[in-house]
């Protein structure tokens, strides 16, 4: 069999053996190294999705291996009938990272959705029956976290959802001291960069106003960091960016485990500690040694490469350099970091995005006027330099002269 004739082969046994929930996928892949990917025919692609904005370490990372197999082959499973070192050194490390004050902690999940999910039932549990949530945000799809999502495609299909979540327009201070004033608020969601909107940052003043006015009414500040934490944005969570911001509850998940599931909820100081009482949550897996150990070995790595200046500054770079193309088709880039969205005046997006894969980039659309870039951490410039490069020929690919 050719390798052509392989990648159909499989591409249709997807089609017969897996639900159809994400459409056809665009590609067959067969392997990682780094910062590139291989598909079954054996083409070689410049990953700058990372698995939307998962593998931080790129693929097959040495360190990252080294410590899912050595803790694999040490214990791999306990449930949480046990405790395992990886686990609380794990708990020990985020609270140290996110500056939490005595009286903080940490609940392991799997992923982004089951994060914000504990979050919700955090909210739930202050007896509060309100909720705030934001416009354009994605906060997952399980039934809690898809109430906290705003997109109506998403919601509708199953209502009804888990009542009590208003969606205030994002930004505006104005209407979320007015939702805020009606009273009996248990929690304002948010994203400090709104990643599935678009790239969309909030701005720092914003950032500043929904803690305020959450303290000012006593209700809590839950910040979803799945797609901005673990170093993303040159910060090790985002809301750091802002002095002295501190949230009462994070949520975390994507890049922390590097490729492995893992999902986590800080929450901060000691008024929250204790609203989720022994029993009214839990999980299987959740806090899993192997998957601990995978996001030790991302942290670890993160620090001793100094990986948050080398965000910070190739994120710049790549920002500066985008611009300076100066192309009528690029309006602005958004974004932090290496989680950058190149703002589009035309909706070819998705065009763009089908161009940079046949010429071997991997990135995304995340709606039809913005392309998102959330390349491994360890990228280097030069190789982000490649891609800039491409981009006015993509551009041309996607929206030939004279078609807009
Ligand atoms: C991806 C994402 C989620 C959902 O995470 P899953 O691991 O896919 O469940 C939630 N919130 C944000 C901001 C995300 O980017």
């Amino acid at each position: 069999m050719s390798d052509q004739e392989r990648t159909d082969e499989l591409a249709n046994r997807y089609g017969e053996a897996l639900l159809p929930v994400f459409g056809t996928p665009q590609r067959v892949l067969a392997r990682g190294e780094g910062v590139h990917v291989w598909d079954t025919d054996g083409k070689q692609y410049l990953d700058l999705l990372a698995g939307i904005a998962v593998n931080a370490l790129g693929h097959a990372h040495p360190a990252l291996l080294s410590a899912i197999s050595k803790q694999a082959e040490t214990l791999g499973h306990v449930s949480n009938f046990f405790a395992s070192a990886p686990q609380i050194e794990l708990a020990e490390k985020l609270l140290e990272l996110s500056a939490a004050p005595a009286g903080s902690g940490v609940f392991f999940a799997n992923s982004g959705t089951e994060a914000n999910e504990a979050a919700f039932k955090i909210a739930r549990r202050t007896g509060r029956p309100r909720i705030l949530s934001l416009t354009d945000s994605f906060h997952g799809r399980t039934m809690g976290a898809l109430a906290l999502t705003s997109k109506e495609a998403y919601r509708t299909p199953f209502e009804p959802l888990p009542g009590g979540v208003e969606f205030v327009e994002a930004g505006d201070e104005q209407a979320l001291a007015e939702a805020l004033a009606l009273g009996d608020v248990a929690a304002v969601f948010a994203e400090p960069i709104q990643g599935e909107a678009g790239v969309r940052a909030l701005s720092h003043d914003y950032l500043r106003a929904l803690r305020r006015l959450t303290r000012e009414h006593g209700a809590l500040l839950i910040l979803d960091e799945v797609q901005t934490g673990i170093g993303r944005t040159g910060h090790w969570f985002a809301h750091q960016a802002v002095p002295d911001l501190q949230p009462d509850v994070m949520t975390l998940a994507k890049g922390l485990g590097g490729g492995f599931p893992i999902g986590a909820v800080v929450s901060f100081g000691t008024e929250v500690h204790d609203l989720l009482k022994p029993g009214q949550h839990g999980t299987t897996f959740g806090g899993n040694p192997v998957a601990a150990a995978a996001g030790l070995a991302v942290i670890g790595t993160i620090l001793e490469d100094g990986l948050l200046t080398h965000v910070h500054d190739v994120g710049e770079e790549l920002t500066r350099e985008l611009l300076a193309l100066g192309h009528p088709l690029i309006q602005e880039v958004r974004g932090s970091g290496l989680l950058l969205g190149i703002g589009l005046n035309a909706p070819i997006a998705p065009q763009l995005a089908a161009a940079a894969l046949e010429a071997g980039f991997i990135v995304n659309a995340p709606n039809p006027s913005t392309l998102r870039l959330a390349p491994p951490l360890v990228i280097t410039a030069a190789q982000l330099a490649a891609f800039t490069a491409a981009l006015p020929a993509l551009l041309e690919a996607a929206a030939p002269e004279g078609e807009n």
